[in-house]
């Protein structure tokens, strides 16, 4: 998509459009990257934003240790301290009182992209034209087969590796597949005695470390698009 507002402007984009990675410090590092490198060969600026975590090794940490609760599906501040704020505060900060926000939903998430228009507020109008265009992922993934370079993030690693809005089967599957990845996670909800998701309906994060250790792999039943995350602010 952001290549695609690239061409249409010449291949630069002007200054009233500005490409925003709110960093939660959870993600893959091949996300990272990928972040750095499409801003290294489309000579672009990516604003690279964070919330303060002086004192913490992310600002995910931070937070947590900020609120003293886990966020969980009914109260996701994760998304709204690290992702909203962030970049309204970076957008007010340019001067502008309401602005457009262009998200990356394609058109074989109407329900992702439904639940992201309706969340237009104040400030922001959301916009998706990836949507409006009818482009699916079989098409994403063509260009990107096109292209030099790539996402080089597992499949069920987007997002934050661990987030608590993906499935049970696909944050086993992580595990196995790349043991450690649900380790922060499980330090988590030790450190804080509770929970990213009901006890009486999920496994803890160090039961499905357990679980991961003594079965054998698990397929990746349901993948990273399928999560209602909606952290695509
Ligand atoms: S991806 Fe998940 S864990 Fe990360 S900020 Fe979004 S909702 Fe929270």
């Amino acid at each position: 998509m952001l290549h695609h507002i690239l061409q249409a402007y010449d291949g630069r984009l002007p200054d009233h459009c500005h490409v925003l990675f709110a960093d939660t410090g959870k993600e893959h590092p091949a996300t990272y990257d990928f972040i750095r490198e499409c801003a290294e060969r489309w000579r672009i600026k990516i604003e690279w934003l964070a919330m303060g975590h002086e004192g913490y090794d992310t600002p995910f940490d931070a937070l947590i240790a900020r609120k003293k609760y886990l966020p969980n599906p009914r109260t996701r501040f994760c998304t709204e301290y690290l992702k909203i704020r962030p970049i309204r505060a970076f957008m007010k900060a340019q001067g502008y009182d309401r602005w457009a926000n262009i998200i990356g939903l394609r058109a074989d998430e109407p329900g992702r992209v439904k639940k992201a228009l309706d969340r237009c507020t104040k400030f922001y109008t959301s916009v998706a034209p990836l949507w409006e265009a009818g482009v699916t992922k079989d098409m994403v993934m063509d260009w990107w087969s096109r292209q030099p370079f790539d996402l080089r993030a597992p499949e069920g690693c987007g997002n934050c590796i661990g987030c608590f809005m993906k499935g049970r089967d696909t944050l086993i599957a992580t595990e196995q597949r790349h043991p450690g990845s649900l380790a922060w996670w499980a330090e988590k909800e030790k450190q804080i005695g509770a929970t990213f998701r009901p006890k009486n309906r999920r496994m803890t994060y160090a039961e499905m470390i357990d679980f991961a250790n003594r079965q054998g792999n698990l397929p990746l039943a349901d993948s990273t698009e399928s999560i209602a995350c909606a952290c695509t602010d």
